[in-house]
């Protein structure tokens, strides 16, 4: 999302804006603390419904305008997709802690969406050696499939920008 929505190739580079769209994608997760607070699963409810998406892309782009930072309402919008990129991947991958899927609309509907054929692995929440290894497999798994979008997307979003690319261009500023 950071990618597409940058408007010139300082932003494409900005670090800020970077761990902006990234935290923004990792967000959905906090739900996995709240166990530690009354102790039940909460994973995939309210926090990956369509709502707080939205409420990101807000508020971030209330919170970078405050802070003056160029384009911030673009940028709030880049940190709300980027959210909801979270719970589309959620969506599309193997759920076997009950309840199965995802609150996707939440709050318009607190029901459980999930993909009849999921693509990814499901990645445990177990410390032990299987699990450890199985989440390995499971991630580059999902890189696999999804590294391949970010370098298109990046070289495109470079080429439309103009002048060259993300690694030409740090290696000549170094
Ligand atoms: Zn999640």
């Amino acid at each position: 999302m950071h990618v597409l929505a940058s408007r010139d190739r300082e932003e494409l580079r900005d670090r800020w804006r970077v761990g902006v769209t990234v935290g923004a994608a990792l967000l959905a997760d906090v739900d996995l603390a709240f166990r530690f607070v009354d102790g039940r699963n909460h994973h995939s409810a309210e926090s990956h419904g369509i709502g707080f998406a939205l409420l990101t892309a807000v508020a971030g782009g209330l919170v970078f305008r405050l802070l003056g930072w160029r384009h911030a309402f673009v940028l709030g919008l880049a940190a709300g997709l980027a959210y909801a990129t979270h719970p589309l991947l959620d969506y599309l991958n193997v759920d076997t802690n009950p309840p199965i899927g995802i609150m996707a609309l939440w709050p318009f509907s607190p029901a459980y969406y999930k993909f009849p054929w999921p693509i990814f692995m499901d990645i445990g929440r177990t410390l032990t050696w299987t699990t450890v290894l199985h989440n390995a497999v499971a991630g580059a798994w999902e890189a696999t499939l999804l590294l391949p979008l970010l370098w298109a997307a990046w070289r495109w979003r470079s080429r439309r920008l103009g002048g060259p690319a993300w690694r030409e261009g740090s290696r000549a500023s170094r």
